[in-house]
C-alpha cells in the first residue's frame, strides 16, 4: 500500500540528518554541502528506487531530501541532489520521464529562492519556511499528474482511489519536511550548545587568570596612591594634577575590587545584624546621591528582622543595585526601596521610575561588561548578583521600558555560603 512506502520514504528522508549529526558530528565531513548533497542525493534516488508504481506514475517522497538539502546543506549540497535524482530518474526511465524532468526542475525553484532569505529567520520561522518548500513539490507535482491524467484519460487505467492516493501524499511529504527540518535544527541547537559550553569553559579560566592578574596589581596601585597623597602637599608646580591623577587611581581601584569580588566574593566578617539598619542606613547614604539629580529616594519597612551574613558584602551588592536604579531614573523620579520579611527569607525590592530594559538588555543583565553607560563598566549588576547567591539568596529584575525597574533581592535569614566563597 502507498501508506506503508511512504512511511518508508519518511525513514530514508531522515536517515541523512541522523547519519551526519551522529556518525560524523565531530568530524569535517559532517558540515561539507558536498558530503550532505551526496547524503541526500541517495536518500532521494533510494524514494525514488522504492516508490509506489501506480496509474503510470512514481509516488515518493524524493523532493522532501531536496528541500532538506537546498535548506540546509546550501546551494552546492541542493545542485548535487538535484544531479543525483535526475540520473537516477533517467536510469529509471518509463514514459513519463519527461514529466519527472519538469516537476524536478519547477520543484526545485521555490526552494532555492527561499534558500536566500531561509537563514535570516529564527528556528520557529525556518521550519515553516520548509513547509511552504515542500508544499510547493507536491503542489507541482499535483498539477502534472493532473493534467497528465487529464491528457491520457483514454489509453490510462486510472486507480479508483488516486484522490485518496493525492491526499495520502501530500500530508505524509509535508509531514516527512517537517520532521526533517525539526531534526536539523535539533542538531544545530545542540551543536550551539556544546559550542557555548566550550566557550563558557574557557572563560572560567580566563577569568581566574584575570582575577590573579587584578590582585597583583592591586598592591602597587595602592602604594603609588599613597605615595602621590604624600607628594600632593610638597609639589607645587604640579598641584593641580594631583586630584584628577588620585581620583582616576581611585577609578581604577574600585574597578580592580569589583572585578575581584565578582571573580571571587570574600565573606570576611559573618555578623548577626538588623536588616532594618542597613536599609534606612543605605538610604541616608545613597539620597545625597539622588537628590542632586533631583530622585526622591524613599524606604519602607513593613517589619524588621535580624540576617547572619557578612554585613559589608551585602551592602555593596544593595550599593550597586541602588546606584543603578538612580544612574536609570530621570530628573523627577522615583526610587524605592521596600523591606519584606517572609517565613525563612527577607526581601529587598528596589524599584525606580527609569528608562526600563528592553527584553534583549533584560536577558543579558547580569553578564559580564555588559553595560549602555558611556563610563559603565558592567560589573555592577555581576557583583551583586554574585554576593548575594554566594548568600544563599536569588536577584529578580523585571523590568518595562519607559517604566521602570523592579529588582527583588530574596535573602535567607542565615546565610548558607557556597563552599568554594568562603
Ligand atoms: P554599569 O552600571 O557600570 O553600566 P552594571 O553591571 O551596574 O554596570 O549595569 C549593567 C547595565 O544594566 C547598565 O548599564 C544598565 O543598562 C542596566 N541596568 C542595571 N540596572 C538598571 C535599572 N535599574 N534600570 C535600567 N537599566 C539598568
Ligand atoms: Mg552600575
Amino acid at each position: 500500500m502507498i501508506i506503508e512506502k511512504l512511511l518508508l520514504h519518511v525513514l530514508i528522508v531522515i536517515a541523512p540528518v541522523l547519519s551526519y549529526s551522529f556518525l560524523f558530528e565531530s568530524r569535517k565531513i559532517g558540515k561539507s554541502p558536498y558530503f550532505l548533497g551526496i547524503l541526500y542525493g541517495v536518500s532521494a534516488s533510494l524514494c525514488m528506487y522504492f516508490a509506489y508504481f501506480n496509474s503510470g506514475l512514481y509516488w515518493d517522497l524524493r523532493y522532501v531530501p531536496l528541500v532538506l538539502s537546498i535548506f540546509y546543506g546550501g546551494p552546492i549540497s541542493g545542485i548535487i541532489t538535484l544531479t543525483a535524482l535526475l540520473a537516477t530518474r533517467t536510469v529509471m526511465g518509463g514514459e513519463t520521464l519527461y514529466l519527472g524532468y519538469i516537476s524536478a526542475s519547477v520543484a526545485c525553484i521555490v526552494p532555492f529562492i527561499l534558500y536566500k532569505y531561509f537563514w535570516r529567520f529564527p528556528p520557529r520561522k525556518r521550519i515553516y519556511m520548509s513547509i511552504i518548500a515542500g508544499l510547493w513539490p507536491a503542489i507541482v507535482q499535483l498539477l502534472i499528474l493532473l493534467s497528465y491524467l487529464y491528457i491520457n484519460s483514454e489509453v490510462l487505467q486510472v486507480d479508483q482511489d488516486i484522490y485518496l492516493y493525492i491526499a495520502v501524499f501530500g500530508i505524509i511529504q509535508i509531514l516527512a519536511v517537517v520532521f526533517g527540518s525539526i531534526l536539523n535544527e535539533a542538531v544545530i541547537e545542540r551543536n550551539l550548545m556544546k559550542d557555548e559550553i566550550r566557550r563558557s569553559e574557557k572563560q572560567h579560566t580566563l577569568g581566574e587568570l584575570a582575577a590573579s592578574i587584578a590582585h597583583e596589581v592591586r598592591n602597587p596601585l595602592t602604594v603609588v596612591k599613597g605615595f602621590l597623597q604624600l607628594m600632593e602637599g610638597e609639589d607645587e608646580r604640579h598641584k593641580h594634577y594631583y586630584p584628577l591623577i588620585l581620583s582616576e587611581l581611585s577609578r581604577a581601584e574600585s574597578i580592580i575590587s569589583d572585578y575581584l569580588n565578582f571573580a571571587k566574593p570574600e565573606f570576611k566578617k559573618i555578623e548577626t545584624f538588623s536588616i532594618a539598619e542597613l536599609v534606612t542606613e543605605l538610604s541616608i547614604l545613597l539620597n545625597p546621591y539622588a537628590l542632586k539629580d533631583g530622585i526622591s529616594l524613599t524606604h519602607l519597612i513593613e517589619s524588621d528582622v535580624k540576617i547572619t551574613t557578612d554585613r559589608n558584602q551585602l551592602k555593596q551588592a544593595l550599593i550597586n543595585i541602588l546606584k543603578n536604579a538612580v544612574e536609570a531614573t530621570p530628573k523627577e523620579g522615583r526610587v524605592s526601596i521596600k523591606l519584606i520579611p517572609e517565613g525563612e527569607q527577607v526581601k529587598i525590592i528596589v524599584r525606580d521610575t527609569g528608562k526600563g530594559m528592553t527584553k534583549e538588555q533584560l536577558s543579558r543583565i547580569g553578564s559580564l561588561f555588559f553595560s549602555t553607560k558611556q563610563q559603565g563598566t558592567g560589573l555592577g549588576t555581576m557583583v551583586s548578583i554574585r554576593i548575594i547567591e554566594s548568600m544563599g539568596g536569588k536577584v529578580e529584575y523585571t523590568s518595562k521600558i519607559g517604566k521602570g525597574t523592579k529588582v527583588s533581592v530574596a535573602l535567607p535569614l542565615i546565610s548558607s555560603f557556597e563552599e568554594d566563597s568562603v
